[in-house]
C-alpha cells in the first residue's frame, strides 16, 4: 500500500472525549471515527488489524472442529419470548416493529437463532457433537459506551455454540474451546488470564473469562499467591470468616449518633473500627424489600446477593421504602427489632462478630454491643461481599488474595439445557429414546482485542503493535522522496518485500522526515526501513524496530531479510 494513496487520517491533539489510551490512540492513528454513541467506523488501518484477529480467531476454530456460519442480526421477538429472556434481558436489548407491527431486536448474542436453527435440524444422536460459529456485529444498548471499542453498542463478536449428547461430551466441547482461547490470545501477542466468572445473563452452570491485564480494564480479577485459582471480582469466593476471640456479649446499649450515616461517620463518633460497624443495606430484589447485612470495611458484591435470592434486578432502596421497611430515614436501618417482616441476609463476616454496631431503626441512634442471637437472627449466612487483597484463598491452605485490573475479551460458558430445554431441542438416541441437547457458547470481542492489545502495547508516541495483529507489518519510510535515488530504491524494497508476502507500507508522501516519522511511530507499525539519501551513498538503510527503538544500518538485502526472518518468526503460530 503506498500512503499517498491511502486513507489515515492522523491526528495530533489528543481527543478530549477519550479516556483511555487505547480509544485516544485509535483515534489519532486514524483507525476507528465515531458515527454515535458506541457506534464506530472502522477506518482501513483499524479494520486491517480487526480483520488479523478475525483470521487467528477463525484458524484457531477451525483447528478445534468449529465450523463458520453467519446468522441474521436482526432476531424475531418469538425466540426471546420462548427462552424467557425477552423479559430477562432489559433495555440492552434493543427492540422495534416492522411495519407489519412484528416485534424484532438486534441481536446482542445468538442462543435462541443458533437453537432454534438446530431443533429444527439434527434429529440423531449421529449428527452431533457439533460446533458452530460466525463472526457478526452485535448490537447492545449498553447503558455507558466507553472507551471506543472497548464498550460499544455496535461491535464485532466471534460466537459459537456447541452442541453434545451429553454432559460429558458438553465437557470436551468446552475443554477445547477452553485451549482454543488460550492459542488466540497467545497468538495476538497477548498477556492474558483465565479466570472464573460468574454466568450473568447469558445463564448456564459454569464460565471463564480470558482477561486482559491492564490497569485500565473494567474488571477486578483476583488470583491466589500460591495455587492457581483466579476468579474475578463478581465470582471470587470467600472463605468463612475466622471467629474472633470469643468475647463476652455486654449489655445492649442505645447510643444518640446525630447526623451520623455512614460507616465511617459512625466509627469515627464511637470510637471503634469500621469493622465493628455493620452496615444494614436496604435493597429491592425485583421490587421486594431484603436487608443485607455487611461488616462495615466490607463491600456487597451484589451478583452474589442475586444469585443468592434469584432475582433479575437488585437495585438499592430509596429513602420512602428504607422509612417503610425501617421505620426510620435512610442512614439508620438495623436488623433489630424490625417493625415490619423483611427477608435479612448476613455475610459470612458476621459469624466471627461480637459487641457491634447496627442502626437502631430510628433517626440519629445507634444501638451498640449487639450481638447475634441474642439481639436478632438472620435468614441465613450468605458470601455476599467482594474479596479484598490479602483475604485467604478459598481453595488453598496457604494463599491469600491479589488484585488486578483486567479486559474481559473472552468468555466460554457452559450452558447446560438451559435453552434446549426452553426451545425444545433434543436428538433420538441410539434406542430412538428422545433426549434433551447439552450446551456451550463461546464469544469473543474482535474489536474489544485490538484494544486490549493497544493498552498492553503502546509508549508515549503511540501504538506498538505485536506483529501478528499489526495492520502493516513493515512501513518504508522514503525520506525526500522526490530525489531519484531514495525513490527507486524505497520502490525497489517496496516492491520485494510485497513479492516475499511481507504487508507494507511505503511512505511515498511528500513531507519532511519528522513528520513521517511521528506518524510511522504512532500508528504502530513493528518494522521501519528508512531510505535516505545520506545513508543511500554507502549502500544502506536503517532498519528500526518501533519496540525496542534499535536501529541497524544495513545493506538493502540486510534489511529485505532481516524484516522477512522477523515476520517469520513472529507468525510461527
Ligand atoms: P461485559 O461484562 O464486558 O459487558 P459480557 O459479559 O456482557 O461483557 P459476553 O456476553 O460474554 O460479554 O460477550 C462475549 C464477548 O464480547 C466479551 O468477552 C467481550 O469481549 C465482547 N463484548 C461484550 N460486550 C461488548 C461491548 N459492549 N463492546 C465490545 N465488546 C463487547
Ligand atoms: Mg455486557
Amino acid at each position: 500500500m503506498r500512503y499517498s494513496q491511502y486513507f489515515i487520517p492522523t491526528v495530533k491533539e489528543t481527543p478530549s472525549d477519550a479516556e483511555v489510551i487505547s480509544h485516544k490512540l485509535m483515534l489519532r492513528a486514524g483507525m476507528i471515527r465515531r458515527l454515535a454513541a458506541g457506534i464506530y467506523n472502522y477506518l482501513p488501518l483499524g479494520l486491517r488489524s480487526i480483520r488479523k484477529v478475525e483470521a487467528i480467531v477463525r484458524e484457531e476454530m477451525n483447528r478445534a472442529g468449529a465450523i463458520e456460519m453467519l446468522m441474521p442480526a436482526v432476531q424475531p421477538a418469538e425466540l426471546w419470548k420462548e427462552s424467557g429472556r425477552w423479559e430477562f434481558y432489559g433495555k440492552e436489548l434493543l427492540r422495534f416493529k416492522d411495519r407489519k407491527d412484528n416485534e424484532f431486536c438486534m441481536g446482542p448474542t445468538h442462543e435462541e437463532v443458533v437453537t432454534d436453527l438446530i431443533r429444527k435440524e439434527v434429529r440423531s444422536y449421529r449428527q452431533l457433537p457439533i460446533n458452530l460459529y460466525q463472526i457478526q456485529g452485535k448490537f447492545r444498548d449498553e447503558i455507558r459506551p466507553r472507551f471506543g471499542l472497548m464498550r460499544g453498542r455496535e461491535f464485532i463478536m466471534k460466537d459459537a455454540y456447541s452442541f453434545d449428547v451429553n454432559e460429558a461430551g458438553a465437557d470436551v466441547s468446552y475443554a477445547k474451546m477452553y485451549k482454543a482461547y488460550r492459542r488466540i490470545f497467545e497468538r495476538c501477542g497477548l498477556k492474558f488470564r483465565a479466570v472464573e466468572a460468574d454466568t450473568g445473563s447469558i445463564g448456564g452452570t459454569s464460565s471463564h473469562e480470558f482477561m486482559v491485564l491492564a490497569d485500565s480494564g473494567e474488571d477486578a480479577i483476583v488470583s491466589c499467591s500460591a495455587c492457581e485459582y483466579a476468579a474475578n471480582m463478581e465470582k471470587a469466593e470467600t472463605r468463612n470468616a475466622p471467629a474472633c476471640e470469643h468475647a463476652d456479649p455486654r449489655p445492649l446499649e442505645r447510643v444518640t449518633t446525630p447526623g451520623q450515616k455512614s460507616v465511617e461517620e459512625v466509627a469515627a463518633f464511637l470510637g471503634v473500627n469500621g469493622a465493628q460497624v455493620v452496615k444494614t443495606l436496604v435493597l429491592l430484589a425485583d421490587g421486594e424489600p431484603v436487608l443485607a447485612l455487611l461488616r462495615g470495611d466490607y463491600d456487597l458484591n451484589e451478583i452474589k446477593l442475586k444469585n443468592h435470592l434469584g432475582c433479575a434486578e437488585i437495585e438499592m432502596a430509596g429513602d420512602d421504602v428504607v422509612q417503610k421497611v425501617t421505620g426510620a430515614p435512610s442512614g439508620y436501618a438495623g436488623p433489630v427489632g424490625l417493625p415490619g417482616k423483611v427477608k435479612v441476609v448476613a455475610d459470612l463476616s458476621l459469624q466471627g462478630l461480637h459487641n457491634f454496631v447496627v442502626g437502631a431503626n430510628a433517626a440519629d441512634t445507634h444501638l451498640k454491643n449487639v450481638n447475634l442471637e441474642r439481639d436478632f437472627s438472620v435468614d441465613g449466612f450468605v458470601d455476599l461481599r467482594n474479596v479484598v487483597l490479602g483475604d485467604a484463598c478459598p481453595r488453598c491452605e496457604s494463599g491469600t488474595l491479589e488484585i488486578w485490573r483486567g479486559i474481559e475479551v473472552g468468555h466460554v460458558f457452559k450452558l447446560g439445557t438451559k435453552y434446549s430445554k426452553a426451545l425444545k431441542a433434543g436428538y433420538l438416541d441410539a434406542d430412538g429414546k428422545e433426549q434433551i441437547i447439552y450446551m456451550g457458547c463461546y464469544g469473543i470481542g474482535i474489536g474489544r482485542t485490538v484494544a486490549a492489545c493497544i493498552e498492553q502495547n503502546h509508549d508515549e508516541n503511540g501504538i506498538i503493535f505485536p506483529i501478528p495483529i499489526a495492520p502493516f507489518q513493515c512501513i518504508v519510510s522514503a525520506l525526500s522522496a522526490k530525489e531519484d535515488a531514495v525513490k527507486e530504491t524505497s520502490e525497489a524494497i517496496y516492491q520485494e518485500l510485497l513479492e516475499a508476502g511481507i504487508e507494507v507500507l511505503l511512505d511515498d508522501r511528500d513531507e519532511r522526515p519528522g513528520f513521517k516519522f511521528k506518524d510511522a511511530d504512532l500508528i504502530g507499525i513493528p518494522l521501519r526501513i528508512v531510505v535516505g539519501a545520506k545513508n543511500l551513498a554507502d549502500g544502506r538503510v536503517e532498519l528500526k524496530e518501533r519496540r525496542s527503538g534499535a536501529v541497524e544500518l544495513l545493506t538493502i538485502a540486510e534489511a529485505v531479510a532481516k524484516v522477512k526472518a522477523t515476520v517469520k518468526e513472529a507468525l510461527q503460530a
